[in-house]
């Protein structure tokens, strides 16, 4: 059983895959590891410490030749796992709904895909969950860069030269992104409110120390524990209660996502013009089509002289963390489904028919076919 890990060739991807922890553990479970030369760099983690933890390094192919299971952050082009064995599997994140013809090329290579973005949201896969592990990162770093575009602070503090305001935040979709914002918010001295459309929240929010902030009747849960798209009666309701709300903050924090669609608009460039010149917008969503009107991915964008911030690829700010997290999540999954006696994981139908998208040349996955 090989498992090959490759440096990460997508714009902007910082993290990697495996980390000299999990290749340990790996190794213990009688895997053999070989890691691309370079692959841990971007995340602060040399050749030589893969090396001592036992990996073989080298170049792309010599690591992916005779792989049984490749792991990636974001899948690869299917070309450069020609030297894996027929059926390999490859654990990543594969954008399945944004990327069906990457999805259709591994089905075409005769690889096995898996998709970690579709691990169920059930107990027993909370810790193999690389969006949990990555959204709370995200949640975190977008907390610090609008701290760091907003030109106040946001601690109350009582000087000799008088007083500075504690600043107003306001974070808008509270899953696990937006719980962290609220608490990296809090412990940087904020005043803290949030919204979101799912009622369950409410009481999480206030668990934080800050104040929900929820238009009547605005319900909108869908499956698994995610949100569904609102109606247009509830986006006129929710329209309003951002509009009477968001002008008197200082920093939002959009962290809104419907699965498998565009992101939903939660703030228009009118509402926008309402807020305090020097006012800062984190929309985290921007890469799946924005929370905000005007946001751009990785620019700082000035509209009514508020800034309006998001990247396209947050935990990649935090690459060793992110990269670490990651890695004990492919490593968790892996090994629950170990199989001793085979020496490789057999995984089982609840888990690996919702993340498996490919398999003996078809696209398997039924959430994909539901789709079209
Ligand atoms: P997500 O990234 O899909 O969405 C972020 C948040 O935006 C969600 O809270 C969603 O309700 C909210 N949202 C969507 N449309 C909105 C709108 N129009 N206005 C305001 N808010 C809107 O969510 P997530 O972070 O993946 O978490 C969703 C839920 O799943 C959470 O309750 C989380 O605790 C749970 N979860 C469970 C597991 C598990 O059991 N294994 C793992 C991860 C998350």
């Amino acid at each position: 059983m090989r498992i090959a890990i490759l440096k990460e060739r997508a714009p902007g991807e910082t993290r990697v895959a495996a980390t000299p922890e999990t290749v340990k553990k790996f190794l213990a479970l009688g895997a053999g590891v070989a890691v691309e030369e370079g692959a841990g760099e971007s995340a602060a983690v040399s050749d030589e410490a893969y090396r001592d933890a036992g990996a073989e390094l080298g170049p792309a192919a010599a690591t992916v030749k005779g792989a049984d299971i490749v792991l990636g952050v974001q899948a690869p082009d299917p070309a450069i796992l020609e030297g894996a064995r027929p059926g390999a599997w490859v654990a990543a994140l594969f954008d399945p709904f944004g990327n069906p013809d990457r999805v259709r090329a591994y089905a075409a290579a005769g690889l096995e895909a898996l998709a970690m973005e579709f691990m169920p949201r059930i107990t027993r896969a909370q810790s193999m969950d690389v969006l949990s592990s990555q959204s709370n990162l995200a949640g975190y770093k977008a907390v610090i860069a609008a701290a760091d575009e907003y030109g106040r602070a946001f601690p109350m503090m009582m000087t000799a030269a008088g007083t500075v305001q504690a600043a107003r935040v306001f974070v808008m979709g509270v899953g696990v992104a937006g719980l962290q914002a609220i608490a990296t918010a809090r412990r940087l001295g904020a005043q803290v409110s949030a919204t979101d459309v799912r009622p369950e929240t409410a009481e999480q929010i206030a668990s934080l120390g800050a104040k929900p902030v929820f238009a009547e009747g605005l319900e909108a849960s869908g499956e698994g524990g995610y949100a569904a798209e609102l109606t247009d009666e509830q986006k006129a309701a929710q329209a309003e209660l951002v509009s009477g709300h968001i002008a008197k903050q200082d920093i939002v924090v959009t962290t809104a996502l419907i699965p498998g669609r565009a992101a939903p608009r939660l703030i228009s460039d009118a509402q926008i013009a309402t807020m305090k010149p020097g006012s800062v917008i984190f929309d985290l969503a921007v890469a799946q089509g924005g929370n905000v009107e005007g946001s751009v991915a990785d620019e700082v964008v000035e509209r009514h002289g508020v800034k309006i911030v998001g990247y396209a690829n947050t935990a990649a700010h935090l690459a060793a963390d992110a990269s670490a997290l990651l890695a004990r999540n492919h490593y968790n999954f892996l090994s629950a489904f170990w199989d001793k006696d085979a020496g490789k994981p057999v995984l089982d139908e609840e888990i690996g028919d919702a993340v498996r998208l490919t398999r003996g040349g078809e696209v398997v996955s039924e959430r994909l076919r539901e789709r079209g």
